[in-house]
């Protein structure tokens, strides 16, 4: 076999691609530098806008791009940058089959830094490939500009989820709006008020004025928490569409009422001399967030022990995990438990279980609805986890902007193939 078709081969070159040489530089890293060209046509594509576009002239000479390592080596591909005039951009250096437009890296490369920015992050990403911090940001923006190009997110939506996601100290939030249907992020967006929720709707009517053909007049459900900036904006732009309550935050109502009767426990515990008591109450935070489902059988007989130990703990304990029951069951089951419940609630003589079943009854009927039409399956739990995950792999985001393209990268399918994947 011929050096130039292993070369073809390993370095992934379409057939449109044709090696003229190459040449090994023998440092303390091997390079190897390989010539190529685009096969001869009369007329090549523009870099800019992709349309068919008459020859210029030569452009500025030789160009490189970094291409992926082969073995111990770093890869460049050489080629004449030539130019073609679009009618619409002007003389424009013209499309290249093996990189983006403007991009000193190669198309492949470039893919699977931004795959290991996301799966890791992306200084993790710089070192694996000696490229600064700033080279890798860079391609996760042009790899991610580059596929929202190619889709609509905001098309054929019944569903959505809105919520508000932490990305920095001193609360700094986002708004993300997630596909019910496809369980992605679908857009995101500094900031959580009316104004940043009216952002969404612009972007999904697009201009439209036409009631019939607005896509907000497609939404059939919309699930968020209880905060009034979400529901007067989906109210007012998408009137016919039903308000439901996402699962997620009911249960974090729950968990966050019963943490307060631990705290309040603990309180008077350490009041009363209680030390080792009011000590073993502090250890079991943990153990009463969790699920059920999720403890040991250890923390299990811990939780049962309580019964005894800590009547107001276990009363708090049960009630989280009765209204967490209730999303479980069918709508008129559900309808009747939720009464038992508030009914329980409300007598429980647990001032935060007590408020929380005021809250409740305020949102009574977009959580049946939420039951009824089973928009439970934890969407935005799920996205909220794949978030945070995002947000500590890269140990926090300054820029809101980068935030947004990694979760967009990582959460709406915008992430690229591995290379070797999508070679033709
Ligand atoms: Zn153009």
């Amino acid at each position: 076999m011929r050096v130039k078709k292993v070369l073809m081969a390993v370095l992934g070159l379409c057939r449109e691609t044709v090696v003229r040489g190459w040449e090994l530089d023998d440092g303390d890293r091997p390079r190897l530098a390989v010539w190529i060209r685009v096969k001869v046509r009369r007329r090549g594509r523009c870099g800019r806008c992709g349309q068919l576009a008459g020859f210029y002239d030569q452009g500025g000479g030789e160009r490189r791009w970094r291409h992926i390592d082969v073995g111990f080596a770093t890869c460049e591909l050489v080629a004449d940058a030539r130019r073609v005039d679009c009618a619409d951009c002007g003389p424009t250096v013209a499309a290249v089959p093996w990189a983006r437009h403007d991009s000193a890296f190669t198309r492949a490369f470039e893919d699977l830094v931004v795959h290991d920015a996301i799966v890791g992050n992306k200084q993790a990403a710089a070192d694996r490939y000696a490229i600064s911090w700033r080279a890798v940001n860079n391609a996760c923006v042009r790899v991610a500009t580059e596929a929202l190009g190619r889709v609509d997110l905001l098309d054929g939506l019944v569903a959505i989820a809105i919520d508000e996601v932490k990305y920095k100290k001193g609360h700094r939030y986002l708004t993300v709006v997630c596909d019910h249907v496809t369980g992605q992020v679908i857009w995101a967006a500094k900031g959580r008020s009316k104004a940043t929720v009216g952002k969404f709707f612009d972007a999904l009517d697009a201009g439209e004025t036409d009631p019939a053909r607005k896509r907000s007049t497609k939404l059939n459900f919309v699930t968020c928490d209880g905060a009034e900036w979400i529901r007067t904006v989906v109210a007012d732009r998408a009137p016919d569409a039903i308000m439901c309550l996402d699962t997620f935050h009911v249960i974090g109502w729950a968990t966050t009422a019963l943490d307060e009767v631990r705290r309040e426990q603990w309180n008077v515990l350490r009041r009363t001399g209680g030390a080792s008591a009011a000590k073993e109450l502090k250890g079991l935070r943990w153990v009463l967030l969790r699920n059920w489902e999720n403890l040991s059988g250890k923390q299990k007989s811990v939780v049962r022990g309580l019964e005894n130990a800590n009547r107001r703990m276990f009363r708090g304990w049960q009630l989280k995990e009765e209204l967490r029951d209730i999303f479980t069951m069918g709508v008129a089951a559900a309808s009747r438990a939720l009464d038992d419940w508030l009914a329980y609630a409300s007598r429980s003589k647990l001032a935060p279980f007590v408020k929380l079943a005021r809250t409740i009854r305020h949102y009574r009927a977009s959580i049946e609805a939420t039951i009824e039409w089973r928009l439970t399956n934890g969407i935005a739990e799920s996205n909220n986890a794949s978030i945070g995950r995002i947000r500590t792999n890269a140990r926090g985001f300054h820029n809101p902007e980068a935030f947004i393209t990694m979760i967009m990268l990582d959460r709406a399918g915008l992430a690229p193939d591995l290379p070797w994947a999508s070679a033709s």
